[in-house]
């Protein structure tokens, strides 16, 4: 696949597959490319050259008789509800309480009813830790408390790939441990695929099946946790390694 901003080149020929079920953490220098991958994958930006494809089926381009054409937005849509994605920064709507936050897609994207997706809304909200909150608005919530909302709110998708963007950057770092504790637990006790952008190495080593490091858009060097972070063969991961760790 191929990303760019105007004249800037920010993926160049990226080409990588992940297996149903695999933990894939990316890696590398900011700016290298990888925020931009879990935007293309959410659909918030447009992929400029390539395709990218969910289980079998692509996302917003196919090739159709040798022509790269756009899919229909209702097709896009689909695939696309199919992906959950958690922010740096929350992203809940502030004018809601945390129930509604978490039941809103379900009913009005998938169609539930207002009760099972309360139902379920509660359950995922006892398992991030806040059977008791669901009255209150955001703005009443720390910071891990609304990041572990807006992981309730993915996972009430059901999605079957959850993407994760430096969930801990925005939080004080007394709240970081409680939302990693909520993602190592979802990641053990489910099959969802995901993929995370972290610099939190000790978490990345602890739930990924696999590392690629990026740099420049392109990945430069892949490997399982325990040899990237022990033994990368990579200069650049290396000395990007030896800055973050
Ligand atoms: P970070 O760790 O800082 O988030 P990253 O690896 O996630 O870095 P991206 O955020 O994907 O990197 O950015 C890749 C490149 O694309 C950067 O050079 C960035 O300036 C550029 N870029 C990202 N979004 C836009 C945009 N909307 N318009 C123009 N350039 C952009």
């Amino acid at each position: 696949m191929v990303k760019k901003f105007g004249d800037t080149v920010v993926l160049n020929g990226l080409n990588f597959t992940v297996d149903k079920g695999e933990r894939v953490t990316l890696i590398g220098p900011s700016g290298s490319g990888k925020t931009t991958i879990l935007r293309l994958l959410m659909t918030l930006e447009h992929l400029t050259d390539g395709y990218i494809y969910v289980d079998g089926d692509p996302l917003t381009h196919e090739l159709r008789n040798g022509k790269r054409v756009e899919r229909k937005a209702k097709d896009v849509a689909n695939v696309r509800r199919r992906i959950g994605m958690v922010f740096q920064q929350f992203n809940l709507f502030p004018n809601m309480n945390v129930l509604e936050n978490i039941t809103e897609a379900p009913v009005h994207v998938l169609g539930r009813s207002k009760a099972e997706a309360e139902r379920r809304g509660r359950e995922l909200l006892e398992q991030v830790g806040l059977g008791d909150r669901a009255d209150a608005h955001p703005m009443q919530l720390s910071g891990g408390q609304q990041q572990r909302v807006a992981i309730a709110r993915a996972l009430a998708m059901d999605p079957e790939i959850l993407l994760l963007d430096e969930v801990t950057s925005a939080l004080d770092p007394e709240l970081v441990g409680e939302v990693l504790g909520v993602l190592r637990e979802v990641a053990r006790n489910t099959d969802i695929t995901m993929l995370i952008v972290t610099h939190e190495m000790q978490f990345a080593r602890d739930v990924s099946n696999r590392v690629l490091m990026f740099d420049q858009g392109r990945i430069i060097e892949e490997a399982a946790p325990d040899v990237m972070f022990s033994d990368p063969k990579e200069e650049r991961t290396q000395a990007f390694l030896q800055a973050v760790l």
